[in-house]
């Protein structure tokens, strides 16, 4: 996946374990700028040896320090962070668009939501509640949420902060020790926040352990390791199949934050102008289409289909496409050249399954041939059951479908294993409830897309995945309930 070269003088990342900086067993490897294929560091291509490593410091952490028991010393660690990490967040937005490509003022926004959720989470740690009842008389019973132990965040690489975040803080909130395991591309911008949690006395060692390298082993171990608890894992579906199956060795509780396929559906009666915008803003070209939530299926009522159509064709070629850290950069590039190979492939299998409205090449001008960009896609007369239609392409392509009534669109809307998000816009309350209760999908916008608070769960239905993040489920996902009785002397 990554490349090797023996190019020198460029910044090497270790692992963060036991609160101390270790080389792997398994030497280094590279990671390059999707935008210009710049050599940008080298990280531990870490070994089992060096996940169990990490494991047992976790263990020995959970075990021995007071963290556990101790909210007021996780708050006080959490709002330290956060504030590091706000201000620090001009370096980590830099480090990200380094890596990833994507404009700087969406890595600029990405890092100051991590420093968000870790201070929302900071509070929760110390509203850690159960409830107490008498089920018969002379016995009380407490029902009491204590962590799960250690955990291990698995993350990927399209929104690396943000998807840590809302792992890593309600996990460490909760008591919990965590090993984290960084999508290789964007390894260096999470192993950054070691250094900021290496500097905070309230973490203890261990509490915290970064481990880079591949996928398989170093997910995989911390998906099979008999000694973690849980596996927080954000990523393909396919992956957190594998991951799943890993984890039934020792029945881990396991969260997974998958695919999805995301319907917006604009009626003929809602604010056109808002719902263009709208419906551009959820394909999510702003991060080159490689977002989880992004609304990749736009079902357009008949009636106003055409000037739909017109108007998008209009603004979608518009987008300026470039690295982004260029001013006014809009789309970045794919994340690697194998990803550029699986959009590309979509692309041209979709000119045979549907009508190509913008876009549908790579990008090859000037400095843009030294990186993986394509042009914003848009398809048009896109048949629900193509394969365009029903697979996470995860690229910047985006797909018109037409309907003629509600049920029809509720209907289209549902054709699909994932169910993560879903958005309509309608000027008519009882469309919009129709769809909001109908529609199979872990959240429903109603003219309007994307706002994720931290106090709002999140996740997703069907094959998109299991549990929630954010809110109190989100802190709750990583507890376990216990039942304690007391029985009272006469
Ligand atoms: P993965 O789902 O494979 O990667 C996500 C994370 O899981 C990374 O940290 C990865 O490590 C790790 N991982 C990979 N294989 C295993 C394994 N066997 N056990 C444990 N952990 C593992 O995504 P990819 O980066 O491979 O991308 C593949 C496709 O998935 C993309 O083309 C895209 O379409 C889709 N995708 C979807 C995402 C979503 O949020 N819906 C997010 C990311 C990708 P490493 O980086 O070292 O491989």
């Amino acid at each position: 996946m990554i490349e090797t070269t023996t190019a020198p003088h460029v910044m090497v990342y270790r692992n963060f374990i036991a609160g101390e900086w270790r080389d792997s067993h398994g030497g280094l490897f590279e990671v390059y700028s999707p935008a210009n294929r710049e050599l940008l560091y080298r990280a531990q291509r870490s070994t089992v040896e060096d996940v169990r490593a990490a494991i047992a410091a976790a263990r020995d952490a959970f075990e021995t320090a007071e963290w556990r028991d101790d909210p007021n010393t996780r708050t006080a660690a959490l709002l330290k962070f956060s504030e590091a990490v706000r201000a620090r967040h001009e370096d980590l937005a830099t480090q990200l668009t380094r890596e990833s490509g994507k404009p700087f003022p969406i890595s600029r926004g990405e890092a100051l939501r991590l420093a968000e959720t870790t201070s929302y989470f900071a509070g929760l740690a110390r509203w850690i509640f159960g409830r107490s009842q008498v089920p018969q008389p002379g016995s009380l019973s407490i029902i009491m949420r204590e962590p799960v132990g250690v955990v291990g965040i698995i993350v990927p690489w399209n929104a690396p902060l943000a998807l840590l975040a809302r792992a890593l803080a309600p996990a460490l909130a909760a008591g919990n020790a965590v090993i984290v395991k960084p999508a290789s591309y964007t390894a260096g911008s999470t192993v950054e926040l070691g250094k900021i949690i290496e500097g905070i006395p309230e973490f203890p060692k261990g509490i915290v352990n970064i481990v880079t390298g591949p996928g398989d082993p170093v997910g995989a171990e911390l998906a099979k390791h008999e000694d973690v608890d849980m596996i927080a894992f954000t990523g393909d579906t396919s992956t957190g199949r594998e991951i799943m199956r890993l984890a039934a060795g020792n029945l881990k509780k396991v969260s997974l934050e998958l695919g999805g396929k995301s319907p917006t559906i604009v009626f003929a009666d809602a604010n056109f102008d808002r719902a263009i915008r709208g419906a551009i803003n959820a394909a999510s070209f702003y991060n080159a289409g490689q977002i989880c939530i992004a609304g990749t299926r736009v079902l357009v009522e008949e009636s106003i289909h055409d000037a739909f159509v017109a108007r998008v064709a209009e603004l979608v070629p518009k987008m300026k496409v470039g690295p982004g850290w260029e001013k006014g950069v809009e789309v970045g590039p794919v994340i690697s050249e194998a990803q550029l190979r699986k959009v590309t492939g979509y692309i041209e299998e979709g000119k045979k399954e549907a009508r190509l409205l913008v876009g549908g090449h790579r990008l090859t001008d000037g400095e843009l041939a030294k990186g993986f960009f394509l042009a914003p896609t848009v398809f048009d007369e896109m048949p629900p059951d193509a394969r365009i239609a029903q697979e996470e392409i995860f690229g910047p392509v985006m797909g018109i479908i037409t309907f003629r009534d509600l049920d029809e669109a509720i209907r289209i809307a549902n054709n699909t294993r994932y169910g993560l998000v879903a958005a309509a816009w309608t000027r008519d309350i009882n469309k919009a409830m129709r769809i909001a209760t109908r529609v199979r999908a872990g959240s429903v916008w109603i003219n309007t897309f994307g706002k994720m608070f931290q106090s709002t769960e999140m996740g997703g239905f069907k094959q998109s995945g299991l549990g929630r993040q954010y809110g109190l489920e989100g802190l709750f996902e990583y507890t376990e309930l216990k039942h304690v009785n007391i029985q009272m002397e006469k």
